[in-house]
This record gives structure tokens, C-alpha cells and sequence, in this order.
């Protein structure tokens, strides 16, 4: 017999609320493997006795043959002394603060609670709350730490006999999944509607027949309220025109495309094109709505995605949503159109606000605030205790990456390079998202929305709040933008003076697109070393009170130089100008050094734009009326996609910028001329009027809008390009790294041949992939610098 041994194995990660645990427990009992696991502070420990090649199989299969949801980041083992136990146990044991365990972040049915939900002998048969430790609810629920039932939304449900017996079963695979329930102990789906008949404002509750209702009202044209796992989707039938529009006329939402939700891959390949990584990333158990290229044909309403070749396009994230396709028609009291039933249907989901609000995530919310937009409300009584909205990703250069993050990706860390002290970083106003680290954990919130709102700001702040109680953390730092107007700012400042104490807390203002080049470096666990930065965004607030946008930078995380920006140009108007694209094109041509002879009547935009406007807004540039200048890349996206005439008013954030790349004409090479100013102090401009002047001259000349607008992305790429190089032979000690960010590279073009001409000319790229590359991506940039700042301070 070969020599036992007793080994204490560490195992670091993301490995609890996953099914780690009864992961270890069945793998020991087939190796025959004595001793215990229990959680610890970062992950779980293994006491491990038994033959040495039976623990030496052990650990690799622990590193390797893991549940799916969990993250093995380390797994180390030392020798200790035998103990001799007579068996493996789990040991379920509350670490003494409690607190530093990792929560799991939402996740959408697995395959086995899939199956499970659409057999009609099983038990839990057509039961929309059907979980196990493999998928559920996880962060949305939970209230506070230890993660137990008592501490969640689920406190309220007492589990049944059958349940209790899965829940304390180690080889069942829901031992311990806090969310167990079943249709005889759990929550249960209601469906309220408004009563037709009568004008009275009560709501009929439905008995049994919630899903099959629901499908009736949505085949009806109707517009149905529906519970996620985080908040509400407003649904409704994604083929029917009509109804397509009194929703958005409704939500008071003009043009912003609207994702749809189909029952399976193969419906959804029926509506787009879908490589093998983009249905990688749909089916993936975190559920995001992926961005993909719609194929022709008129299968769903034009007014889904308006003016877009992409689509927004998710799989069901919850079992709820699995039923809405899944009913038996058969039992309808009426018969359907054709491909109206059932798996072929497509459903706006689109999330339940109005216009810009935050998601309404409680029942009585919902009654109240979407009263006049859904016409029913298909609900239940597991409540959310925190809103989460659906993530956005999308594939690009063959990679995903996510663009919105949020629903199965929060709370789930960022892995640092390095030890981090406590932070609290705010992020900027747009696309607000918070993030807390611990260690080397570095955990973003979900996407906030936008704090112009100010229905936002409470969200905001119990997120804060939220987040800091189930890390168990006491941020030392606090970091913000340079934005003394920001909302986040102003609740920088408050926090400090509210938590003003002895500690050492600190106050560190951040620049905006120092943070976005910060961000892209940390998730890519560069060194604290100069890169060049890249950062094209619509505008952050610059060091000089201006604000900025088309950066050049040359960044550590802990200062940075700003190496050159596009040419400030002014924006007449202030934030009228980003509404308003048209402006921005004025704008621009007011570079144009031989303007004088330019025929703006001749213009398209002037088809668009009446001529006392257009007098108006180059009076207010010539007279610095109102004119803000700035070196914004957003802004020159806009000038361009209005100059040429696609779009003069942006109905959503950035629809002129992507109206333009998707008009783009990916076999065209041509390049428009620019000029690159000499630097002596300040930063060196990169001046983009040659390249305006060129355009009104293709204009002129009937260019088709496709081939002006690839020479202009090709124009903006050859600058960037230049001005790296020569930064490379003017700064030493630059070891050739470019990080890309802002939220100009949403811009697939920008995103891919960028990176491909950077590559092309010895530089290494880095992108970002798991932290959004717009704002959203801003507070891990902010509190690493601070970070960094502090620690030299
Ligand atoms: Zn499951
Ligand atoms: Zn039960
Ligand atoms: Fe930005």
C-alpha cells in the first residue's frame, strides 16, 4: 500500500455559492480521500488524507474538473499531520467576520433545472423559480452577508420537507442553494391587468394561467410587464409593427433600438448571423444581450432596431422567461397567427422605464410607474433587493467584450496584479457604475445609469451602500473625477464629511481619461510602467477646465502627460452641441482655412437645417457666444456623420457615430489629409480641417456618404498611428504599449483595424474585454490610481 498523507489544500477564487463545496465532497468520497472542506476568507481549504497519488489526483482534478460557475485563480497544498478521520465532510462553518466571502453574480438555468422545468414529471415541472447551486439568483437577493436563505429575499419562504431534504444533501445538486424552492413552498407568478372593461383603475389577478395569459395579451398586441431576475422588462411582440410603436411612443423612446428576446440559439440564428464566439457568449450562463448583425428579410418590425444593421438579441435568463416560450399552446382559448406561438416567437425586452429613469424592480413600483405603459404586469413575490439591468456584450476582433456590465457579471471581481487598500471609486455620471476593492479584488457595481437624473441618484446611493455591506468593506480612499460638477463628485465630498473620523481617509479627484486609460491597463494587469493611452471618448473634464475627449496620453497609474488631443474646437451651444450634431458640423467647418469660398447652402446638412440656424450657430462661433471648446472625438464623429447628412439630431447618445460606422465601406483605402502641429510646451494638436475641407469637396463631387466615411475613420486611425510613432522615438523607457480606451471605441472599426495598424508598426494593444471601454469602465481606472497616488503620498 503506498504512503498516505494529510495535505491542507487552498484553493482561491470565486468557489462559493457555486456547488464548490459538494464538488469536493463527491470527488473525495470516489478517491476515497479522508478530512473535510470548509470556506475561508478567500475561497475554501481542504484537509485532504489519503494515498499520495489519490491527493496528488485530488488536486488536479480540483484545478481542472470544477463546476462551470466557479473561478479557480490558486490552488496550493502543504504536508500536516495525519488525523485519521473516518470519512470527508463539508464542514459548514460561518467564517468569524462573516464577510469575506465572494458572492456569485446571477445566473440564468442550467441545462439540468432547463430540463427539469419543461418535464412534465418532474416535480418542479413549469415552476418559474427553479434554481440549484449551479444557476439562480445570487446578488439580486441577497440583502446581506453570510450569503444564508434568512439574509436574502427568500427569508420569507419556508422550504418543504422535499426541498429541506435537496438543500441539506451534499450529493444533491442543491445542497445548500438558498434560493431552493418548488411550487409547493416558493414564490409564485401572478398575472394583474388592468380590467378592460371599465375605466376604474383595478387589476384583476389571473388563477393558474398566468404564462398562457400572458402569451394571449402579447399576441394581442399588448404590451406586458414582466419580472426578471433584476428588475422589469417591458415586452411586447417583436413582429408586430403596431405594437412596436405604441411602446416606444409610450416609453417615450424615439429610435434607441430595443433588444428582443427568442427562445434558443436556433431561433435566434433564424434572426442574425452568429459566429461560434458570439453563441458562445449568448448562451453563456451570465445571459447578456449580445450585439449582432441582423440578416435580411423582414422577419421582426423595422421599428425593433431603427436605422441599425445590429440587433440586440438575448437568450431567456430566467425560468419565467423559458415559460414564456415554452407554454402549450393547445390550451390557448384562441387560436394563434402562425409563428405568433410558442419557441418561433420574438419579444421586445426591453428594460421597464421611462425614457432614461432607472429599471423599476418592485412590484408596487411597477403598478404605479408603468400604469400607463404596460397593460399587464406579469409578476411575483420574490422580490429584488437590489436592481440589476441586463448587460450588453458584443464580439469583436473574435473576442467578447462587454460594453454594459451588469446582470451575471456584478459582482463577480476584476483580478488585480497587485494588493490594493480599500477604495470607494465613482465613476463619472454617464454610464455611472461604482467600484470597491478588497485585496486584489477589484468589483465593479452594476450599471448605474445616468446621474443627470436624478431619480438615479438614490439608486446610486444605495448601490454604494449596497456594495460596501456584502464586501465588507471600509473604503480609506475615496476616488472621483476631476468634474467639480459631477453628482459623483459632490457625493465624493459628502461621504468624506459624513464619514469623517481619525482613519485616513482621502479624497483623490481623478482625470477622466487618465481613469479610462488606467482601467484598460489594470484589466490587462500591466505593470506600473508608461504606456501611451489612447482615450476617445465623448468628454471628460480636462486638467485645463476644458473639456476633453481625442487624447493622447502618456500614462502610469500614477500621473500622466498629455502627449497631444485632437484640436479643440469650440461646441456652440455647450451640451446642446452633443444633442446636436449639426452644430458641431458648423463647428468644423469653421476650421476650413478657406472658408470664405465654402457653399454651405450646397451642403446636405443645409437640406436639413434651415439657413437662419446655421447663421445663427457660425455667429456664435465667430463672437465666442456660449462656445465651449473641445478636443472631443465624439464630437467629431458627429460633425462628420451631419456634414455628410445622415443624422442632424441625435435621438439617443451616440446615433450619429454609429449611423456613420455602419455605413462604412470596408474595401475602400483612401485617406484624407490632416496636420499635426508642432508641439513646444503643451500638448501637439491633431488638426482635422484638411480633412473636413476634403470632404466637402467629395461632397461636391457626389462621393458616395459610404467611401467618405471610411477614408474619415481611415483619416482618424493614420493620426493616432503617426503620433504613437512618434512619441515611441521622442520618449524612452516606453516598452511600445498602447492601451485603447473610451467610449468612442465602441466603434467596431476604431476597435479592430486601430489595433491592427498599431500592431502592424511593433506596438503591443491592449483593449479592454471585461470592463466596458465608455464610462462604465472608469471607476476601476479611478481607484487604482488612487490608489497608487496615495500610497507615494
Ligand atoms: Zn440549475
Ligand atoms: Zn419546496
Ligand atoms: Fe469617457
Amino acid at each position: 500500500m503506498p504512503s498516505c498523507g494529510r495535505w491542507k489544500i487552498g484553493v482561491e477564487g470565486t468557489v462559493q455559492g457555486v456547488g464548490f463545496r459538494p464538488f469536493v465532497y463527491r470527488l473525495a468520497r470516489s478517491l476515497e480521500v479522508t478530512g473535510f472542506v470548509q470556506n475561508t476568507t478567500d475561497g475554501v481549504m481542504i484537509e485532504a488524507e489519503a494515498p499520495i497519488p489519490a491527493l496528488e489526483k485530488f488536486v488536479s482534478e480540483i484545478r481542472t474538473g470544477h463546476p462551470s460557475l466557479a473561478r479557480v485563480h490558486n490552488v496550493v497544498h502543504e504536508e500536516i499531520e495525519s488525523k485519521e478521520d473516518s470519512d470527508f465532510q463539508i464542514i459548514v462553518s460561518k467564517s468569524p467576520s462573516g464577510f469575506n466571502t465572494e458572492i456569485s453574480p446571477d445566473i440564468a438555468p442550467c441545462d439540468e433545472c432547463a430540463r427539469e422545468l419543461l418535464n412534465s414529471s418532474d416535480r418542479r415541472h413549469s415552476y418559474p423559480f427553479i434554481n440549484c447551486t449551479n444557476c439562480g439568483p445570487r446578488y439580486s437577493i441577497i440583502q446581506s452577508l453570510p450569503y444564508d436563505r434568512p439574509k436574502t429575499t427568500m427569508q420569507k419562504f419556508e422550504m418543504c420537507d422535499a426541498c429541506a431534504d435537496e438543500y441539506r444533501d451534499p450529493e444533491n445538486r442543491r445542497f445548500h442553494a438558498q434560493p431552493n424552492a418548488c411550487h409547493v413552498c416558493g414564490p409564485r407568478v401572478f398575472l394583474t391587468r388592468f380590467y378592460e372593461r371599465t375605466n376604474v383603475p383595478t387589476y384583476e389577478r389571473t388563477n393558474g394561467a398566468e404564462i398562457l395569459s400572458t402569451a394571449e395579451l402579447l399576441n394581442a398586441g399588448k404590451i406586458v410587464a414582466i419580472k426578471g431576475v433584476g428588475g422589469f422588462h417591458l415586452a411586447c411582440d417583436a413582429t408586430n409593427s403596431e405594437a412596436v410603436m405604441e411602446l416606444r411612443r409610450r416609453k417615450r423612446r424615439d429610435e434607441k433600438p430595443f433588444a428582443v428576446m427568442v427562445a434558443d440559439i436556433g431561433a435566434a440564428k433564424t434572426l442574425c448571423h452568429i459566429s461560434v464566439t458570439e453563441e458562445m457568449l449568448l448562451t453563456s450562463p451570465e445571459r447578456p444581450i449580445v450585439l449582432l448583425k441582423k440578416k435580411a428579410g423582414p422577419q421582426i418590425s423595422d421599428a425593433v432596431a431603427p436605422n441599425n444593421k445590429n440587433l440586440g438579441l438575448m437568450l431567456p435568463s430566467s425560468p419565467l422567461h423559458y415559460l414564456l416560450f415554452n407554454f402549450d399552446a393547445r390550451r390557448m382559448t384562441h387560436d394563434l397567427p402562425a409563428g405568433r406561438h410558442g419557441a418561433r416567437r420574438v419579444l421586445v425586452m426591453t428594460s421597464a422605464n421611462i425614457s432614461d429613469e432607472p429599471l423599476v424592480y418592485t412590484n408596487a413600483d411597477a403598478l404605479e410607474r408603468l400604469a400607463k405603459i404596460a397593460d399587464g404586469f406579469l409578476m411575483h413575490d420574490r422580490d429584488i433587493h437590489i436592481r440589476i439591468d441586463d448587460s450588453i456584450a458584443r464580439v469583436v476582433d473574435g473576442k467578447s467584450q462587454i460594453i454594459r456590465r451588469a446582470r451575471g457579471y456584478t459582482p463577480a471581481p476584476i483580478r488585480l496584479e497587485f494588493e490594493m487598500p480599500p477604495v470607494l471609486a465613482l465613476g463619472a455620471d454617464l454610464k455611472s457604475a461604482i467600484c470597491i476593492t478588497r485585496g486584489r479584488n477589484a468589483y465593479l457595481s452594476q450599471h448605474l445609469g445616468d446621474l443627470e437624473n436624478p431619480l438615479a441618484h438614490k439608486s446610486f446611493e444605495e448601490t454604494v451602500e449596497h456594495l460596501q455591506n456584502i464586501l465588507g468593506v471600509t473604503p480609506k480612499i475615496i476616488a472621483h473625477d476631476l468634474h467639480p460638477n459631477y453628482f459623483s463628485t459632490r457625493f465624493a465630498y459628502d461621504f468624506c464629511q459624513r464619514q469623517a473620523t481619525s482613519d485616513k481617509r482621502q479624497l483623490v479627484a481623478v482625470q477622466h481619461h487618465h481613469a479610462h486609460i488606467a482601467s484598460c491597463m489594470a484589466e490587462n494587469n500591466l505593470p506600473d510602467e508608461n504606456v501611451i493611452g489612447i482615450a476617445l471618448d465623448g468628454t471628460g473634464f480636462g486638467t485645463d477646465g476644458t473639456s476633453w475627449g481625442g487624447e493622447v496620453l502618456i500614462a502610469n497609474y500614477k500621473s500622466f502627460e498629455r502627449a497631444a488631443r485632437f484640436k479643440p474646437v469650440p461646441m456652440p451651444g455647450g451640451d446642446a452641441a452633443a444633442k446636436e450634431p449639426w452644430r458641431m458640423a458648423i463647428s468644423y467647418l469653421s476650421l476650413v482655412a478657406s472658408r470664405q469660398s465654402l457653399a454651405i447652402d450646397k451642403l446636405p446638412l443645409s437640406e436639413r437645417i434651415d439657413s437662419k440656424s446655421i447663421q445663427l450657430i457660425s455667429e456664435m462661433i465667430e463672437k465666442n457666444i456660449n462656445c465651449p471648446m473641445t478636443s472631443s472625438c465624439g464630437r467629431l464623429f458627429d460633425a462628420v456623420a451631419s456634414l455628410i447628412g445622415l443624422r442632424t439630431v441625435n435621438s439617443f447618445e451616440g446615433q450619429a457615430a454609429i449611423e456613420l460606422e455602419q455605413i462604412a465601406d470596408e474595401r475602400e483605402g483612401g485617406i484624407y489629409n490632416y496636420d499635426i502641429g508642432t508641439r513646444d510646451q503643451g500638448p501637439g494638436t491633431i488638426d482635422f480641417g484638411p480633412m473636413i475641407e476634403e470632404i466637402v469637396s467629395d461632397l461636391s463631387h457626389g462621393t458616395p456618404n459610404s467611401t467618405i466615411s471610411t477614408r474619415f475613420h481611415n483619416t482618424v486611425m493614420d493620426a493616432l498611428v503617426k503620433v504613437c510613432l512618434d512619441i515611441k522615438t521622442r520618449v524612452s523607457n516606453l516598452e511600445s504599449r498602447v492601451c485603447c480606451s473610451g467610449g468612442s471605441l465602441q466603434n467596431a472599426i476604431l476597435a479592430t483595424r486601430l489595433k491592427k495598424r498599431l500592431e502592424h508598426c511593433g506596438f503591443r494593444v491592449y483593449t479592454q474585454r471585461l470592463v466596458p471601454p465608455n464610462d462604465g469602465g472608469i471607476a476601476l481606472g479611478q481607484a487604482v490610481i488612487a490608489a497608487h497616488k496615495f500610497r507615494d503620498s
